[in-house]
């Protein structure tokens, strides 16, 4: 077993995130497997340079161990381009020059609605972004930026097949990304395997109440609720809840003796 915690370095971690790291390393360790860092900065306007120094804090902080971490993502547009391209060959790419507001026009849920399936628009031409067509009613994803930065489900998915993660374990909240990951993986050669990867989707972070967490603590990010007297226990009691039985239970006996 082999899985990953995979955060996007755009601004400081929040509860939600901690949660996820320990539900996600405790489940693959309680299993014997074992647990890879990748740092999601393809875009390397999403890097806020403390995020990534806050990742470090925050995985020594929860007393994680990792056994590898992955490249720089910018270290690997090739293979993330031989992904897109893959996908162009067999025509399941098109160019698309929507706006952000001409998209939001034709879509109030602001998934894309197909503006630019058949309109045959040059997927070289410049300032274009490029689509995977899949099926209907996940919108066409984005693989390739207007910027030429590839999108993040191709980099995601890239990574996940090359490094042979078997587990993703990630929030509810990224059901839908997890099903057109799928539908982008299954159209690629590359990535086919990916479709064979388990996703494992846990419950989004509820007060202790089981109420929803509130907005204060929820927007609050973790190194400024740890300035305030957060604990590590508080963390990993937040977690066990969102966890299976046997992951809940190598986590509980962390808390025992780690804290
Ligand atoms: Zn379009």
């Amino acid at each position: 077993m082999l899985t990953r915690l995979a955060p996007t370095p755009s601004g400081f971690l929040h509860m939600g995130n901690a949660c996820n790291f320990l539900v996600t390393w405790a489940y693959s360790r309680a299993r014997g497997g074992r647990v890879l860092l990748r740092v999601d900065d393809a875009d390397p306007n999403m890097v806020h340079p403390e995020g990534i120094a806050d990742i470090y804090d925050t995985i020594t902080w929860l007393g994680i161990d990792i056994d590898r971490q992955l490249p720089s993502q910018q270290s690997r547009y090739g293979r993330y381009w031989s992904a897109i391209d893959e996908l162009t060959v067999a025509a399941h790419v098109y160019a698309c020059d929507c706006t952000r507001s001409q998209i939001r026009a034709a879509s109030p849920d602001g998934r894309y609605s197909g503006t630019c399936r058949d309109r045959g628009l040059a997927v070289d031409a410049p300032g274009v972004s490029l689509r995977c067509r899949v099926d209907d009613g996940y919108g066409d994803p984005v693989v390739g930026g207007k910027n030429r930065i590839p999108a993040y489900h191709i980099a995601s998915i890239c990574d996940d097949v090359d490094a042979g993660v078997t587990h993703v374990i990630r929030g509810d909240d990224l059901a839908e990304a997890s099903a057109v990951q799928m539908q982008i993986a299954r159209r690629a050669p590359s990535l086919a395997s990916f479709c064979a990867t388990s996703i494992i989707h846990h419950p989004l972070l509820l007060g202790q109440n089981g109420q929803k967490l509130s907005k204060s603590v929820q927007s609050t990010t973790l190194r400024s609720l740890r300035s305030e007297g957060l604990s590590r226990a508080a963390v990993v009691e937040a977690a066990i809840t969102l966890a299976d039985p046997q992951t809940g239970q190598y986590l509980a006996e962390r808390i025992s003796t780690r804290t």
